[in-house]
């Protein structure tokens, strides 16, 4: 077989095709083509929500652009990847758009993007000092930047990035468990001091659930408590909750607050669950996944008041900070609490006596092994642009918010069920005559109808049992006028959808006689 050196020949000079995949003059004219195509993207000015596609429709549109070569490395197709690009920028939710109003992730600052580029072409992942070592610093200036922001001492926090806030949750449940049970890491579970439990709010997302069932704490050992009527823990509520527990032989080792529930956007009274946890040794942890960014607010920090007490906190910054996803930073207010969720060695990675190097590496902090140096488009921006650009853009989304608030609680076929605490905002339309359950019903039935025509993307929750609408404002392209717009399409898919309905029973009633 010529080529293959078996046989101990030299092998045959590098295959044309492969050459040519890695050559840098097509990268550079591809790069050009690709970038006038996101500008294109950027520039759109249609209200768009998402397009959504029959996925066998689009497995095959995907499979028809896939080469029959299977021999030989296939020559560079234009025409080809460019479709391939199309047809991933179309089939986007279009974050980008004023159209979009439905999740929490971010139409991301484009510079961002750029920087990205950089990281998946230089590929520099981050675990370790040595594979990524401006990753690695410029995780600790960002500790550093944002610990201004949530107040501890700058000697003894510690701050890792993780794949998402759901990692960050379990990891932080993780060295919050082997604190309270020194023996677990090396006997495993066992019953001794009480069966390991966690406290979270009702509305707590549902990662935090997740995460204690792969840390082996069963649904009976999760503790629930209570909250008032805007998803917030009612503080007053939690000791006989915890009270209870411990009379069952549960050990609440965590209490997992919200710095903005999912649902509702609600914050968690953190300074009065700092004192109750602190006087019964558990640990405090924050899930700010979504609103830890308000920190950098002077107008809304406030939310998070009691911040410098916790023992910990999630921060997407895939959500309020607009850079791509995943970015999750997660905050320790002891960096040995840090070191403590994984107690392992490992020769081929983990040096036995750390030197200036491998005391930057945060492998034996984080689960993920390779990891992305996720934190370089963060601290870029933050390089190029300061802190205001954080700021200017949350302050103008919560005050939308607060304006949406406002022009939907002026319509009287409108229920808004909440003050917005931040960038979130639920409510129901609700034109009269419907009961609980064709309530329900018909916002479903409105949320997937606005979906399906492509211009507004909302997104819907439960609230007390009946389905509501939900918007999260991630975009400061929304003004007024786009607000205006969604309530008239709101009402004019909703009188369509009772037609339907009406029109339906109709003809069941007509069949039946
Ligand atoms: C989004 C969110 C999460 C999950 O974070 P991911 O980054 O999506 O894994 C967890 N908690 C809250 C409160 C969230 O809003």
């Amino acid at each position: 077989m010529a080529g293959n050196s078996v046989n101990g020949e030299e092998p045959n000079s590098v295959d044309a095709g492969l050459a040519a995949a890695f050559d840098s003059g097509g990268f550079r004219r591809t790069a050009e083509q690709c970038a006038l195509r996101l500008r294109r993207y950027l520039d759109d000015p249609g209200i768009r929500g998402l397009d959504l596609v029959e996925p066998a429709v689009l497995m095959k549109a995907a499979r028809e652009l896939m080469t029959a070569e299977r021999e030989n490395v296939a020559g560079y197709d234009e025409g080809r990847f460019g479709q391939i690009m199309d047809l991933y920028l179309n089939t986007g939710i279009q974050v980008h758009s004023p159209g979009y109003m439905g999740r929490q992730f971010s139409g991301v600052v484009p510079l961002a993007g750029l920087v990205d580029l950089v990281s998946s072409v230089a590929n520099q992942p981050s675990s370790f000092y040595e594979a990524g070592q401006l990753p690695n610093v410029a995780e600790r200036l960002m500790a550093e930047e944002l610990n201004r922001f949530i107040g501890w001492d700058p000697e003894r926090f510690a701050m890792v990035t993780t794949s998402g806030g759901s990692m960050a949750n379990l990891t932080a449940l993780l060295a919050a468990r082997n604190r309270a049970f020194p023996g677990i890491w090396a006997r495993g579970v066992a019953e001794e001091g009480g069966r390991p439990a966690v406290a979270i709010s009702e509305e707590a997302h549902y990662s935090v659930s997740r995460a204690a069932g792969v840390l082996g704490i069963g649904e009976e050992q999760i503790v629930r408590l209570p909250v008032d009527r805007r998803g917030r823990i009612r503080a007053e509520g939690v000791a006989p909750v915890l009270d209870a527990a411990e009379r069952r032989g549960l050990r609440v080792f965590c209490l997992v607050a919200s710095s903005g529930t999912t649902s509702m956007g609600a914050f968690d009274p953190l300074d009065e669950l700092a004192a109750l946890t602190r006087s019964r040794g558990i640990w405090l942890h924050v899930d700010g996944a979504h609103g830890a960014s308000l920190l950098l607010s002077e107008r809304h920090r406030d939310r998070l008041r009691g911040i410098a007490e916790v023992d910990s906190l999630t921060w997407d910054a895939h959500k309020m900070l607009f850079v791509p996803a995943p970015c999750t930073l997660l905050f320790y207010r002891d960096g040995d609490a840090a070191r403590g969720a994984f107690r392992q060695r490992a020769s081929y990675v983990f040096d036995e006596e750390p030197d200036v190097y491998s005391a930057f590496d945060s492998g034996d902090k984080n689960l993920e092994c390779t990891k992305r140096p996720m934190i370089m488009p963060l601290w870029t921006l933050w390089s190029v642009y300061g802190p205001a650009l954080f700021t200017r853009k949350i302050d103008h989304l919560c005050a939308m918010t607060v304006h949406a608030h406002r022009m939907l609680a002026a319509e009287p076929d409108f229920t808004v069920l909440h003050e917005p605490e931040a960038n979130i905002l639920c409510f129901r339309h609700d034109p009269g005559g419907l009961g609980r359950e064709a309530l329900h019903g018909f916002q479903l039935a409105i949320r997937n109808r606005l979906r399906a025509d492509g211009r507004f993307f909302i997104s819907k929750v439960d609230i007390d049992g009946v389905a509501a609408l939900r918007v999260v404002l991630m975009n400061h392209r929304i003004g007024a006028e786009h607000l205006a717009q969604l309530i008239n399409e709101i009402r004019t898919t909703g009188r369509r959808v009772l037609c339907e309905d009406t029109a339906r029973d109709d003809r069941k009633n007509g069949s039946q006689r």
